[in-house]
C-alpha cells in the first residue's frame, strides 16, 4: 500500500477530467447545432407544447402557427392557420 494506491487515484481523477472535458465539449457541439431549439441540460431536444387559443388544442411550439399580438405584443401560437384566420378575424370585431 502506499504508492501504487496514489497513482491509482491519480489515473482515476485523470478518467475523470477527460470525460468531464469531452462530456462539455459535446454539450456546446450540440448547443451550437440547435440554437433555436429548446434543450435540456442532459442533451434532449424537448417540444414544448403551446396553446391554441381558438380550439385549445395542444401543438408542439415548432410546428405551430405564430402571431405577434399588436395589443400584447406576445407571440401567439395556433394549431393551423385556420384557427389563425378565425382569430384574427375575432380581433377585427372588437373594435
Ligand atoms: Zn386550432
Amino acid at each position: 500500500m502506499g504508492p501504487i494506491k496514489l497513482i491509482v487515484i491519480a489515473i482515476l481523477l485523470y478518467l475523470g477530467y477527460r470525460l468531464l472535458i469531452s462530456d462539455w465539449r459535446k454539450k456546446q457541439n450540440k448547443k451550437a447545432d440547435n440554437s433555436a431549439r429548446d434543450i435540456k441540460d442532459d442533451g434532449t431536444v424537448e417540444d414544448v407544447l403551446v396553446e391554441d387559443p381558438i380550439c385549445h388544442k395542444l401543438v408542439p411550439r415548432q410546428q405551430a402557427i405564430r402571431l405577434k399580438s399588436i395589443e400584447t405584443d406576445k407571440i401567439i401560437y395556433f394549431c393551423s392557420e385556420e384557427c389563425c384566420n378565425l382569430f384574427v378575424n375575432q380581433e377585427g370585431e372588437k373594435e
